[in-house]
């Protein structure tokens, strides 16, 4: 007889609300109601579960997807998607260029050496292609002085499908006092006039926070999935609800005496007698290692304080307010009543580290 668990929320479970995707698409309609969505489904949609989140953004009317790289393009075939599908960093060799032909995959075209490979391969159907420019991120994109040259190479390729939209990315459009994605929408715009055609600027931050990024189609990731770009303004500041509650249970509590040390490196002393609680969550599941001591869990909805060290499959909680708490309660660890922004800042990291973050070991809930 196989063996099998029926209680998935037993311990580390991930609960990812689907109508709260539906919302926030819509949220982001509104705001930029004459833009294209190219939906950022990149790492595993965020952590949240790539296939099954393109299927309700498929339903809910997102116009396209982005992903990295090919090979999350490729998944997305073949699960039928059948939507534009942009790879951010293109093609890295002549296999990949033929997948992305063969797919009907939209390559982002950052360097010169990608035109070299399109120029030497030209696949049998034209295909469409981004080309990004580099306007001050300087991570991928051709810099302001390539781009003309590159720009008629392409032209000329009959392998690729004309006009050519342009993409360029903000590096820092979350700091809204910060003049820099002015200059570089300023250089985007002066690039564009030179080729006006269909444009693609704003991330999420870009689209809650700057009007002028927001042209023909929009690239929102983090926001998608109900999470602020913004360290000062949360979800619910933006209209966003979040999509995914990562939640354990207890299974252990003890009362221990003044003094007593928790954990690895007996880093917490107990300050008074405490009511120490154990919850089956740990970094081996993604929750952040680093996460300093007091950063907020509940209990059963209500707050509880993280005391020592985060260990590999569990962490130790101060339970000494909630005297009624017992072994088996529900434990949130961020979510819908505690934004994962929060615990982003109190383990130093950003919320998209924490969700990209969750391990294959959590079982995953669509609600
Ligand atoms: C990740 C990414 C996005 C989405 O950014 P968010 O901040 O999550 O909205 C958009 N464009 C590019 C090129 C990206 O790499």
């Amino acid at each position: 007889m196989p063996v099998t668990l029926t209680d998935p929320t037993r311990a580390a479970h991930a609960l990812i609300c689907h109508g709260a995707l539906r919302h926030n698409v819509q949220r982001l309609r509104t705001l930029a109601p004459k833009a294209n969505i190219m939906a950022v489904i990149k790492a595993n949609a965020y952590g949240h579960g790539m296939l099954d989140v393109a299927k309700t953004l498929a339903l809910a009317g997102v116009d396209a997807f982005a992903v990295a790289r090919t090979d999350g393009a490729i998944e997305l075939r073949q699960a039928g998607i059948t939507h534009r599908i942009a790879v951010l960093q293109g093609f890295f060799n002549e296999d990949e260029l033929k997948a992305h032909a063969a797919l009907g995959l939209e390559p982002v075209i950052h360097s010169a050496w990608q035109v070299d490979l399109l120029e030497r391969i030209h696949p049998p159907v034209p295909i469409r292609i981004w080309l990004k420019v580099d306007t001050g991120m300087h991570r991928l994109g051709l810099l302001p002085e390539e781009f003309e040259g590159i720009l008629q190479r392409l032209k000329a390729c009959r392998s690729i499908e004309q006009p050519i939209p342009l993409m360029s990315h903000l590096a820092n459009a979350d700091a809204l006092e910060d003049s820099f994605t002015q200059s570089q929408l300023s250089l985007f715009e002066d690039i564009h006039l030179t080729h006006p055609e269909e444009a693609s600027v704003a991330n999420s931050a870009g689209i809650l926070g700057w009007d002028q990024a927001v042209r023909e189609w929009i690239r929102p990731g983090i926001s998608i999935y109900g999470v602020s770009p913004f360290p000062k303004r949360s979800a619910i500041d933006e209209g966003l609800q979040p999509v995914m509650t990562l939640r354990t249970r207890l299974i252990s509590i003890k009362e221990v005496k003044a003094g007593t040390p928790v954990g690895y490196g007996g880093d917490w002393i107990c300050p008074q007698p405490t009511r120490l609680g154990v919850a089956a969550i740990g970094y081996g599941d993604g929750y952040p290692r680093l996460a300093r001591a007091g950063t907020p869990v509940l209990i059963n909805h209500q707050k509880a304080a993280l005391i020592g060290r985060v260990s590999m499959d569990m962490i130790t909680l101060d339970l000494t307010p909630l005297k009624d708490s017992k072994v088996g309660d529900l434990v949130t660890l961020w979510g819908d009543e505690l934004p994962v922004e929060t615990i982003a800042d109190a383990a130093g990291t950003i919320p998209y580290d924490l969700l990209c973050g969750v391990t294959r070991r959590v079982k995953f809930i669509d609600t």
